[in-house]
C-alpha cells in the first residue's frame, strides 16, 4: 500500500473561480494562467474544466506544446516572449502568440522565416522593472514591429507590482495610458489581484492566475471567501503515529516544541519532501477529521506532528487535511486555506501549490 498521502484536484471549483474572473470583468477576455503546469496541479488536469477561457497563458513552449496536443486551437500566449531564435519556429508550427520585451526578440523575429505572421504583446515596463520596454523605448519597439511582415496585430501588455495591496495600481496605469494613448490595438493590464480588486479597469484581456486556484492574491487583508473563490487543491493525508506525551517531552528534530503539560499528539504523514513547507513553524493550522489543530515541532521530511488536543477521538488512520476541502466539505463547505498556511510559513499560497511534490499521488475529485 502507498503512503497515504494524497491531492485532489477539483474541476468545480476550477470552473467556479473562472467564472468569478468573467463576472469580475464581463467585457473583458480571459487568459487562464497556467504557467508552472498549472501552478503545480497539472495542465492535462486543469483542461477541460478551464477550456471556457478565452486562452491559456504560460511561459514554457514545452507547455503550450501540451496544450496543442490536447487539441487546444485556441490562443496560447508566451508571458516571456521566446528566449531564442529557434522557439519562433515552434510559435509559427503551434500558431502560439508571443510577448515581446526587448530588442533581441525584435530581432530574432526580423530574421525569422515564416508564412504565418505572429500575433505579440509588445510588453511595456510601468514601473515593476521586471520584464518590458520603457515609456520612451515603447514607441519606437511598436514601429519596429509595425514594420515586421512576420508581425501580425500588434497588442500591448503591462504587469503590476502592487495590484494585491494598499499601494495600488493608479500610478503604472497612468504611465501606461499616457505611453499608449495613441497606439491601436488590444490591451492587457490586469493579473487575479487587479481583477479582484480593481474590477473598473478597462483591459481586453485578463491574465487570471492564481484566482483560478483559489487561492487569494491579497491574503491576509482577503480571504478566498471573501472573494468568493474556491480551493482548486486538497492535499490530505492520515495518521500513521500517536504519541501520549508527559510534560517535558519533546517532539521532532532539534526538540523545538517542549509538551508543557501531557498531550496526545498525531504523526501525520506528509513532510517537505512532499511540498509541505518546512519553515512552517509550531502553530501551523490543520485538520483532524474536520477539527482544527495546529502542528508542533520542526516538519520532516516525511512526516509532521499535531497537537491532537481538540480532537480526542483522533487515532491511528483518522484524517489529515494539509490545505483544500476538508473532509466535510460536501455537508458544509469546510476548507483549510493553502493561504493559511503560507503564512504560517512565512510564504504565499503560490509557493505552496507549485512546490507539490512529484511523489504525491494526483486525483481528479
Ligand atoms: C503569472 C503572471 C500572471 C498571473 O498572475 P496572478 O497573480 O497569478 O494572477 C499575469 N501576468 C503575468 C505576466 C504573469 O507572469
Amino acid at each position: 500500500m502507498p503512503r497515504p498521502i494524497e491531492a485532489l484536484i477539483h474541476p468545480d471549483a476550477l470552473a467556479h473561480n473562472l467564472a468569478r474572473a468573467r463576472a469580475q470583468a464581463p467585457d473583458a477576455r480571459v487568459w487562464a494562467v497556467v504557467k508552472a503546469n498549472a501552478y503545480g496541479h497539472g495542465i492535462e488536469r486543469v483542461f477541460e474544466p478551464l477550456r471556457s477561457a478565452d486562452g491559456f497563458a504560460l511561459l514554457d513552449l514545452a507547455e503550450a506544446a501540451r496544450l496543442r496536443a490536447l487539441d487546444w486551437r485556441g490562443p496560447i500566449l508566451l508571458l516571456e516572449g521566446v528566449f531564442e531564435p529557434r522557439d519562433l519556429e515552434l510559435c509559427s508550427r503551434l500558431n502560439l502568440w508571443h510577448a515581446v520585451h526587448n530588442e533581441q526578440q525584435i530581432d530574432w523575429l526580423s530574421r525569422h522565416k515564416t508564412h504565418q505572421p505572429h500575433r505579440v504583446f509588445l510588453k511595456m515596463n510601468s514601473g515593476m522593472n521586471r520584464l518590458g520596454f520603457s515609456p520612451t523605448a515603447l514607441r519606437t519597439a511598436w514601429a519596429r514591429l509595425n514594420a515586421l511582415p512576420q508581425v501580425d496585430e500588434i497588442s500591448l501588455m503591462t504587469h503590476f507590482s502592487d495590484a494585491d495591496s494598499p499601494t495600488g495600481i493608479a500610478h503604472q496605469v497612468a504611465v501606461f495610458e499616457q505611453a499608449t494613448r495613441d497606439l491601436p490595438g488590444e490591451r492587457s493590464l490586469s493579473n487575479s489581484a487587479a481583477v479582484l480588486r480593481h474590477a473598473g479597469l478597462a483591459s481586453d484581456w485578463v491574465r487570471a492566475g492564481i484566482l483560478t486556484y483559489g487561492s487569494a492574491p491579497d491574503f491576509p487583508e482577503h480571504d478566498s471567501a471573501h472573494w468568493g473563490l474556491q480551493p482548486a487543491m486538497t492535499l490530505r493525508s492520515k495518521l500513521i503515529g500517536i504519541q501520549p506525551l508527559q510534560p517535558g517531552d519533546t517532539v521532532g528534530y532539534g526538540s523545538r516544541f517542549v509538551a508543557e503539560t501531557a498531550l496526545r499528539i498525531g504523526i501525520v504523514a506528509c513532510g517537505y519532501a512532499d511540498g509541505y513547507p518546512r519553515h512552517a513553524g509550531s502553530g501551523t493550522p490543520v485538520l483532524v477529521d474536520g477539527v482544527r489543530c495546529a502542528t508542533v515541532g520542526r516538519v520532516s521530511m516525511d512526516m509532521l506532528a499535531v497537537d491532537l488536543t481538540p480532537v480526542p477521538a483522533a487515532q491511528l488512520g483518522s484524517e489529515v487535511t494539509l490545505w483544500g476541502r476538508g473532509p466535510h466539505f460536501d455537508q458544509d463547505g469546510s476548507c483549510l486555506s493553502i493561504d493559511e498556511v503560507a503564512q504560517a510559513a512565512g510564504t504565499i499560497g503560490y509557493e505552496l501549490m507549485c512546490a507539490l511534490a512529484p511523489r504525491v499521488p494526483v486525483t481528479l475529485s
